[in-house]
């Protein structure tokens, strides 16, 4: 079984003084069992990586080409040299600020792999798309326009993030959640055959140190995409230890 990942998306928070949030962690976890992704802005990402912590520092964003005349965007080869390891893509609040289609995600997703850096793809449907019965169709168009030809599955992680979860306190029930992680399993294997068993599928969405446990424990859940409580040690510290 590949181990769970509890991963921190710090969205547009955090400062410098933020180092001392991940040092207390790693104090806490110097070998945890899951792997730990913390994502900060970009700017904090050296100040992370130089803690030399045993947790991956990752980015929330990357543009698809190595170099070029593309202002305020950063390549996924110079995140690789300055020690980031994964890089979240197509994440809602991209999709919805910055219009990211799934075909960006999917080049971004290239791009990301060939520098050597894990892509964890966010999926999700809108509360619309959940209350008009459409959410495996959107989350399963999500997958296949996002997920280009000559996808590495090795270094892919999923992430499901129900739009109306994120940062609202809602979740959906288990077995919502757990039926919306099996059809993705199955469009991974279907996919990439056996290696699409190993893939982790991870829950975002208002994952809280009272129920990260509960929903670690849903069959194919192998761990959460977390933005909120992974601000501070005394939130994020639990949710690394249920994973
Ligand atoms: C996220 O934005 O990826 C997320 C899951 O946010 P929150 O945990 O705050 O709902």
């Amino acid at each position: 079984m590949p181990r769970k990942i509890a991963a921190g998306n710090w969205k547009m928070n955090g400062s410098l003084a933020s180092t001392a949030m991940v040092e207390a962690l790693a104090k806490a976890f110097p070998a945890p069992e899951c792997e730990v992704i913390v994502c900060p802005p970009f700017p904090l990402i050296p100040a992370l990586v130089n803690l030399n912590s045993p947790f991956t520092i990752g980015a929330q964003d990357c543009h698809f080409s190595e170099s070029g005349a593309h202002t305020g965007d950063v390549s996924p080869q110079l995140l690789k040299e300055i020690g980031c390891g994964a890089v979240i893509l197509g994440h809602s609040e991209r999709r919805a600020d910055h219009g990211e289609t799934s075909a960006l995600v999917a080049r971004k997703v290239t791009a990301t792999q060939n520098a050597g850096l894990t892509a964890i793809v966010c999926v999700g449907e809108t509360e619309a798309d959940r209350d008009g019965g459409r959410t495996l169709k959107v989350v399963e168009g999500q997958l296949a326009g996002s997920l280009p030809d000559g996808t590495d599955p090795d270094a892919l992680v999923i992430a499901y993030e129900p739009v109306w979860a994120i940062g609202t306190g809602r979740t959906p029930v288990n077995d919502e959640i757990a039926e919306v992680h099996a059809a993705i399993r199955d469009t991974l294997e279907a996919r990439f055959g056996g290696q699409g068993k190993e893939i982790r599928i991870l829950y975002g969405g208002s994952v809280k140190p009272g129920n990260a446990s509960e929903i670690f424990a849903i069959a194919n859940v192998d761990g959460g995409l977390v933005g909120g409580a992974s601000l501070t040690a005394e939130d994020f510290g639990p949710i690394v230890a249920a994973a």
